[in-house]
């Protein structure tokens, strides 16, 4: 295989937080270990819920924490003539359609689709859109989680990819731009898992190849909120760097030598490339706070 393509893809509805620390991480080693490119993606979709600030902070943080990226940050604000263009594509085909359910006549259908607009014909503009979904099983082979599939008809049902209020949705956003950006290599949290059997069937309806996937497991904290979604993850601090990856690189399954711990970021992070080894990565898709070093 040729040199990786890896990225990382915050979300700017908060900071860095130590959750996303091990995403990026594991994704940035995976892919320098292997000689390859790591790319960063600001995945800005959703400005109601941004942090106004987060964006540069996530930046400065990575920055502090000795990470290096490969050219030239992508804004997903920036990309929404894409989105638009594949969206009408499939609105013209059939493939997508819009939908005015409300929450309340959803309710009661576990949180799958059950199709009520189908063919009901309802107006594009101002209606959230749905694109259809096979009835088909789709599977990958995690490279940490193993064998994972979904039955898209049966288990998600059609889903969003633009909402009523015109913001794209992610799972047509993440295809897109890690096709554009070559990605090869998707290394991220285990949160995503259920995301990518609907993201590799975007791709083989948008023609793309598949990247490899490595979902790294989540921590959950002891009130058994996963990390980084609740109002209690802090903002990582940069004096905080050293002591911080090297508990991330224990939580990968990584043997940092305790010296380490009183060395620079960029230090310690070429350390950790020469040893990385995904092979130790816990089996698991939550690991609880409380069990981390
Ligand atoms: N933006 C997503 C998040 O912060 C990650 C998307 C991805 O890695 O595919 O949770
Ligand atoms: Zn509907």
């Amino acid at each position: 295989m040729n040199n990786p393509i890896g990225r990382f893809a915050p979300t700017p509805s908060g900071y860095l937080h130590f959750g996303s620390l091990m995403a990026a991480l594991a994704s940035y080693l995976d892919a320098r270990a292997a000689g390859g490119q790591w790319l960063l993606r600001m995945e800005d979709l959703d400005p109601p819920r941004e942090v106004p600030g987060a964006a540069d902070a996530i930046l400065r943080t990575l920055e502090a924490y000795g990470f290096e990226w490969d050219g030239p940050v992508l804004y997903q604000s920036q990309r929404h003539e894409a989105y638009q263009a594949v969206l009408e594509q499939w609105l013209r085909a059939g493939l997508a359609y819009a939908c005015t359910c409300s929450r309340k006549a959803l309710e009661g259908f576990a949180g799958v689709y059950p199709g009520l607009c189908r063919n009901a014909g309802h107006a594009w503009a101002g209606n959230a859109i749905r694109l259809r979904v096979p009835e088909l099983r789709y599977s990958f082979e995690d490279r940490v989680q193993g064998h994972f599939a979904q039955h898209l008809g049966g288990e998600v049902g059609d889903f969003i990819v633009r909402r009523r209020d015109g913001l794209y949705a992610y799972q047509l956003a993440v295809v897109l731009d890690d096709a554009l950006q070559g990605v090869t290599s998707v290394v991220r949290g285990a949160d995503l898992l259920d995301s990518t059997p609907r993201q590799l069937y975007l791709q083989e309806l948008l023609g793309l190849p598949a990247p490899q996937y490595l979902h790294v497991p989540l921590i959950i904290q002891a009130d058994g909120h996963k990390l980084g979604k609740s109002y209690r993850s802090p903002p990582l601090q940069a004096e905080q760097a050293a002591p911080l990856l090297m508990r991330a690189l224990r939580a990968l399954g990584q043997q940092p030598e305790p010296t380490l711990a009183g060395e620079a970021p960029a230090t310690l992070l070429a350390w950790a490339r020469a040893h990385w080894n995904a092979a130790a990565i816990p089996r698991t898709a939550t690991l609880p706070e409380a069990h981390l070093a």
